[in-house]
């Protein structure tokens, strides 16, 4: 295409609060428009950018005998209500009224509008297995839209349900999808791990993840360098190590602590590190509350804490919940209470003697509390986010951390939307058995923005060619003069026979046209300037930098050859 007749709206400066660098680059380079917060517009590059990515998709789906179809993103509430989410999916969920007053949601993900277009035609095992796909905006009314395209209100994804008679079947689409993904995102010039996720209540190994490596990612993800080990810090195990007892037991001793509010002011206070501190806190769960202890220097985990209770109803109790239980607030809690509250600590606290905590009265603290002794622990177990170089379970070596950005996610679902649904097939023996499910989810215009953030440098994109929205730059410098028009003109005609080529032949300054080469970042460049009188032209690499004079006569065999190199 002539870029003179195509919309990139290239920019020197990005507007303040741009924060991720691939979202600097996507607007500098012209591929997308802010509407508002977490809301974008698609430019020319761009859609062709995701194009290409879905292209990959569809091709890697079909492989796997995925099906495509287009649901509706507008969903009637009744369909949430049958699967309990319309109450429990929260204000992430974009809810509208029409005109008659039903109620509706822009769809977030799609369980629930796709088992009930299949409960109604799935009827025997002999149907199944069935996988159906589709790509699609989603709606997502997220707390904190930021980075661009990389946390969005409106976003496209690619997801895909899958149905089953058994878990033999579930388990071959899981891994066949599991793999779909690894191609997909190498094909697509992502370097891609995948890791072990938390599927919540359901429990159970039954999610990966497939984190884009990246310094901006918001998830943390634990690896070791001695085993294929990796998973999302979430769901990361540390192992015991055991304490050293001391068996000096010491005599409970109340302290005063005036302004002190935190673990790390209290170790201030008393001058001694943070992991001799012991933190206590209340969390309800399924309406009652608990205790949880850890060490100073740890933090606690709420999604361990919802597999270890079997729920996803845990939250920290209020302040006021606090006070009306223990009588003191936050700071001050402790395991000594005459209440019927059950006390769970992590396992880094087994075998701690003479340990500080709370006094549960505002002000206090207490020195050499013990267990048995001062209070009783229900169970130990694992409750907090490993740390850094700890030892991982299972002889898993030990932690290192990388920070990613999650693409895509796949996970086995068994009959959790099937059976409140309804969605039932008649098995070999003529009885009705609860579809087993699996969905699988890839942020396709999450991936357009990881690339680019793993894709770049100082001058702008560098786009894998797979992805790329066209594969050479033609540009003649200046366009005014006759020679270098017609060459260009000609070297344009050429190259389209084999290749997608952007042809810039505006009538712009010839540093205008280099920065906006660079920032749009194609994966090969041909420059016809002064030297187009002799037929000669500059090829230029955008990765390696690295550039030729090459005679015209050999520019497409060299083009070719030169493109087949770039990744
Ligand atoms: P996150 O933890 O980042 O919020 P998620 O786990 O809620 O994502 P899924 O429900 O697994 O997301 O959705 C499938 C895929 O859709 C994700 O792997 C991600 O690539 C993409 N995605 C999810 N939320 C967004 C968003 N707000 N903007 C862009 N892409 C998103
Ligand atoms: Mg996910």
């Amino acid at each position: 295409m002539k870029q003179s007749k195509v919309f990139i709206p290239t920019m020197k400066e990005v507007p303040a609060g741009a924060d991720a660098l691939s979202h600097r680059l996507l607007l500098k380079a012209g591929l997308i428009k802010q509407s508002t917060s977490g809301i974008y517009s698609y430019l020319p590059l761009a859609a062709r950018v995701l194009n290409n990515i879905e292209t990959i998709v569809r091709e890697e789906m079909e492989a796997i005998d995925a099906v495509e179809i287009l649901m509706p993103a507008l969903q009637q509430a009744e369909l949430w209500e049958e699967s309990g989410r319309w109450g429990s999916y929260g204000p992430e969920l974009m809810r509208l009224t029409d005109r008659h007053g039903r109620e509706f949601a822009l769809g977030p993900t799609h369980e629930e509008v796709v088992t009930s277009i299949v409960r109604d035609e799935l009827k025997s095992y002999k149907q199944l297995p069935l996988t159906l796909f589709q790509i699609q905006s989603k709606f997502r009314d997220e707390k904190r839209p930021r980075f661009g395209l990389l946390r969005g209100r409106e976003f496209i994804m690619k997801d895909a349900y899958s149905f089953h008679a058994d878990e033999a079947s579930l388990e071959t689409t899981y891994q066949d999808m599991s793999q779909a993904y690894t191609n997909i995102f190498r094909r697509v010039g992502l370097n891609v791990r995948p890791v072990v996720a938390d599927s919540g209540a359901i429990g159970g190994s039954h999610t990966h993840e497939f984190m884009a490596l990246s310094d901006i990612g918001e998830d943390t993800i634990v690896y070791s360098e001695t085993t294929d080990y990796a998973a999302n810090i979430e769901k990361a195990e540390v192992a015991y190590v055991p304490n050293v007892k001391h068996d000096d037991v010491k005599e409970l001793t109340k302290i005063e602590t005036p302004n002190v509010h935190t673990a790390q002011e209290l170790a201030d206070f008393l001058n001694k590190p943070l992991d001799e501190i012991t933190k206590s806190m209340i969390f309800k769960v399924d309406g009652e509350f608990i205790m949880v202890l850890v060490r100073g220097h740890h933090e606690i985990n709420d999604v361990k804490l919802k597999a270890y209770f079997e729920t996803d109803h845990i939250d920290l109790a209020t302040q006021a919940e606090i006070v009306n239980l223990l009588g003191a607030n936050p700071g001050s809690l402790g395991p000594i209470f005459e209440k019927d509250i059950k006390i769970y600590a992590d396992n880094a606290l087994q075998d701690l003697n003479n340990i500080v905590v709370g006094a549960n009265e505002d002000g206090y603290h207490l020195l050499n509390a013990n267990v048995d002794r001062d209070f009783t622990v229900e169970n130990y177990g694992d409750f907090r986010f490993i740390l850094e170089g700890e030892s991982l379970a299972n002889d898993a070596g030990i932690a290192k951390f990388a920070e990613g950005i999650e693409v895509g996610q796949v996970f086995k679902l068994g009959t959790k939307y099937s059976e409140a649904m309804n969605a039932t097939f008649l098995d070999n023996q003529g009885r009705a058995q609860p579809l087993l499910m699996g969905c699988y989810g890839i942020g396709v215009s999450r991936t357009l923005s990881a690339a680019v953030e793993q894709n770049n440098d100082d001058s702008g994109i560098i786009w894998p060619k797979a992805i790329a929205p066209f594969d050479i730059h033609v540009i003649t410098l200046n366009p005014k003069k006759d020679e270098q028009r017609e060459l260009g003109d000609q070297l344009y005609d050429d190259l389209r026979q084999s290749f997608d080529v952007l042809y810039d032949d505006r009538k712009e300054r010839a540093g205008v046209k280099f920065n906006d080469a660079d920032l749009i970042g194609l994966p090969v460049r041909v420059v016809v300037g002064k030297n187009a009188a002799e037929g000669i032209v500059e090829v230029k690499r955008r990765d390696t930098g690295e550039s030729e004079d090459v005679a015209v006569s050999e520019l497409v065999d060299y083009v070719t050859a030169l493109y087949a190199q770039v990744k």
